[in-house]
């Protein structure tokens, strides 16, 4: 029986990349296994992809009675609906702990640095199993995408180390720029519908029961999002009222000048403005600094809703 390994729901470039990645040194290890992704692939991960010649890994949804490994995440609200019906054999993680609970042992490889394939990285060089060219080019990627090319806090020395060594074994000597050109990937967002861009990096929590949803886009220019404001919000409502939740927030993360632009359509906005110490003025505010949302971001909702 194969054993499955799949990153989050609304799948990113480390959820993929880390199911195939993790699956290679797996297999090498002996064991059998297989990527997989639990949602569509989106436009910066299809770019990687195509780059170093991956097909993406097969959608899969349901996991009842299978064995799998999870890739960056470890929350209920992220995972497979049956994911109670499947055998966790191990995650490897670089988020909080979240409220998934296990009934066998497991193997786990968690660390709070800025990527889930940095610890893959970190998993072949303990293994001593060589990595090939193309899936270090694909990890090098996944790493700069999660760190925004080192810019986010959530970056740290053993990130721009496993990103040299990678890049090294990629034969790729400015690894900085292909990081960039992704990110000029990842702002084209004008063909985009409000929908495709509020849920193209989207993470729903529950928080003291409230299902909070924080979507996140990164672009290189805030002003690709001049025209479109009303009609994100707009939708933003939208997607509050269909899934019941209590808040939906959307970070409009510009790596250029290395801070968000948080639009928030909540129940009770005031506990947002209590969380960030901000005022909303007609619900967003420029946050100066933050890039990342699980760290300068979901801790402070969490504070909250507690
Ligand atoms: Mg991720
Ligand atoms: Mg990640
Ligand atoms: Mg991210």
């Amino acid at each position: 029986m194969a054993t499955y390994i799949f990153g989050h729901t609304i799948p990113d470039t480390d959820s993929i990349v880390g199911a195939i990645s993790l699956s290679y040194l797996k297999n090498h290890l002996g064991e059998d296994c297989v990527p997989a992704r639990q949602g569509e692939v989106n436009p910066e991960t299809k770019w990687v992809l195509e780059k170093f010649g991956f097909e993406a890994p097969q959608l899969k949804t349901s996991y009842a009675g299978e064995h799998v490994y999870l890739i960056d995440f470890m929350e209920r609200s992220q995972s497979p609906e049956d994911i109670d019906d499947a055998t966790i054999l191990g995650i490897v993680d670089h988020h909080k702990l979240g409220d998934l609970t296990t009934k066998t042992p497991l193997e786990m490889w968690v660390r709070p640095i800025g990527c889930s394939n940095t610890i893959v990285k970190q998993m072949f060089d303990y293994y001593k199993v060589d990595i090939p060219k193309d899936l270090a080019g694909m990890m090098l990627c996944a790493i700069l995408s999660d760190t925004v090319i080192f810019k986010s806090p959530t970056c740290t020395k053993e990130d721009t180390k496993a990103c040299k060594e990678l890049a090294d074994i990629a034969g790729i000597e400015d690894y900085k720029t292909v990081g960039m050109e992704m990110f000029i990937v990842k702002s084209d967002v004008l063909n985009a519908t409000p929908r495709e861009l509020v849920t193209r990096d989207f993470k729903d929590f529950n928080m003291g029961g409230n299902s909070i949803g924080v979507g996140q886009l990164e672009v290189v220019d805030l002003s690709v999002f001049d025209k479109m404001k009303a009609d994100l919000f707009e939708d933003m409502k939208k997607l509050k009222e269909e899934g019941g939740r209590h808040s939906v927030l959307l970070m409009l993360t510009d790596i250029m000048k290395v801070g968000t632009q948080l639009l928030v359509v909540s129940d009770e906005p005031e506990k947002i403005e209590h969380a960030f110490n901000i005022k909303l003025e007609n619900g967003e505010v420029w946050l100066d600094g933050v890039m990342s949302r699980k760290k300068q971001i979901i801790p402070f909702l969490e504070k909250q809703f507690a």
